[in-house]
């Protein structure tokens, strides 16, 4: 697959060309269930995008089945830069309902398969872009992330997934999961590509109070020679599979090879960092989910009166993961345990980006794991407390609203590719992509 960096190169004849063959090639691998619809919009290079958000006049529906019948009326912010720079939507893709989940398996549309073994999950919640780049099915895509859903299926499908500093790239038009956590991010085939694709929907936007005031760049200075100082967590590690561990020594080889300095640095124990996301994101998840009343989008089951119709809409549309944290969130907001469990959350996520902060006093970038393990099974994460627990080295980067980066390291014995991430400071995209760039680099290896 040409890389987007030769895309933006090509002809409109060429691009028409292209298109049709990556239609061909959709509808050939139609079993991996990458894409829920292919569309075009506009003639420039295409960019699959993720059922959650908005692309005028497509049907966008979270992958729920309370969505169904639902068309955006409006581009969500991101979509309007990528026109502006000559990049064009190109389908839309699969991912977990309303993007709860760590698998692409609560989908309304069907579980999608990981191209690498399709026994496996592809990661979640975007878990459809990650298949389309992965199987040469899409250039770049453009997922979310709350607590780890760029990286995650990045690291499960080897490709490179970023997610930028909360504020650098505009909510308006996407759909909310949790709002203090989400931020739209690039997948694509390699560290530069991201850079690239970072670079055209990153910016201010008013339309988004939450925005950052900041519109720097990263490609015209990218520079993969810079002698960083990298931390790495020989504690947090331990939780990880064999697997793994070779890949992070792996690693941490390649960085002193390259001339970086390793030193040694420790996170607090996961286990506050999972409770503290599970409540903040179920408790803003309960309150921005409140808006599909059956009313106002998509689906609707007509009841006896207005609440049944809301009962009967809401209990036939969302999936049973949707309605668990539905249900938690309403619990951690009750007023009987709101101090007991939603203050104490926010307590907890302040001391999380305290100890990143201390970190990065002195420090350029963090090298952590991803995921405990490579691509599970189909079915394997059925209980959703493990499921949870998974998440343990992607979810405090979004707590403390940092920038990070899913770098393919290498493959286990049963040939799964294995992501690692470097973490930034916030705002310092540029660290990031840099000493990404390096890793990438040094270890030379291709997807
Ligand atoms: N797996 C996490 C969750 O289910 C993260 C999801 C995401 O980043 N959207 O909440």
């Amino acid at each position: 697959m040409i890389t987007l960096k030769e895309a933006l190169k090509l002809s409109k004849d060429e691009l028409a060309k292209f298109k049709e063959e990556l239609k061909t090639n959709i509808e050939a691998n139609a079993d991996i269930n990458a894409y829920i619809d292919v569309h075009n919009i506009g003639e420039g290079v295409p960019i699959a995008i993720k059922d959650n958000i908005q692309v005028e006049n497509w049907s966008v529906t979270s992958a729920s089945n309370i969505l169904q019948g639902y068309i955006a009326p409006y581009n969500a912010t991101v979509i309007e830069k990528m026109l502006g720079a000559g990049l064009s939507p190109f389908g839309r893709t699969n991912m977990d309902e309303f993007a709860m989940g760590s698998t692409t398996e609560s989908s309304f549309y069907g579980k999608t398969l990981n191209p690498h073994n399709k026994d496996c999950v592809p990661g979640g919640s975007s878990g459809g872009s990650a298949a389309a780049v992965a199987a040469g099915l899409a250039i770049a895509a453009l997922g979310s992330d709350t607590g780890g859903s760029i990286r995650q299926p990045a690291s499960f499908c080897g490709i490179v997934g970023m997610k930028p500093t909360y504020g650098r790239v505009s909510r308006y038009g996407l759909g909310a999961y949790a709002s203090s956590l989400d931020q739209i991010g690039p997948m694509t085939q390699n560290v530069e590509d991201a850079a690239i694709l970072y670079d055209i929907i990153s910016g201010h936007d008013e339309k988004d109070s939450t925005s950052a005031n900041k519109n720097d760049k990263v490609c015209d200075k990218l520079n993969p020679n810079r002698k960083l100082k990298i931390a790495v967590l020989p504690k947090h590690i331990q939780n990880a599979s064999q697997d793994v561990k070779k890949a992070y020594e792996l690693a941490i080889t390649a960085l002193k090879d390259a001339g970086h300095e390793i030193v040694e640095r420790e996170l607090m124990d996961a286990k506050f960092d999972i409770s503290a996301y599970y409540i903040t994101a179920t408790a803003e998840a309960t309150t921005n989910l409140a808006r599909y009343d059956g009313i106002r989008y998509g689906n609707r089951v007509t009841g006896k009166n207005l609440e049944d119709t809301f009962i009967q809409t809401r209990s036939q549309g969302f999936g049973d993961e949707v309605k668990r944290r539905i249900l938690l969130g309403n619990f951690v907001l009750s007023s009987g345990y709101y101090e007991a469990y939603y203050v104490k959350a926010q307590k907890t996520r302040h001391i999380i980006k305290e100890q990143y902060a201390d970190i990065f006093k002195d420090v350029d970038l963090i090298l952590s794991p991803v995921a405990p393990t490579t691509a599970n099974k189909f079915g394997e994460l059925s209980n959703p407390m493990e499921m949870y627990l998974s998440d343990l080295y992607t979810i405090s980067v979004n707590l403390a609203g940092l920038p990070a980066i899913s770098v393919p390291i290498s493959k286990s014995s049963e040939g799964m590719p294995i992501g690692l991430q470097l973490i930034a400071n916030a705002y310092d995209e540029q660290t990031l992509f840099d000493g990404a760039l390096s890793l990438e680099k040094e270890i030379g290896y291709i997807a």
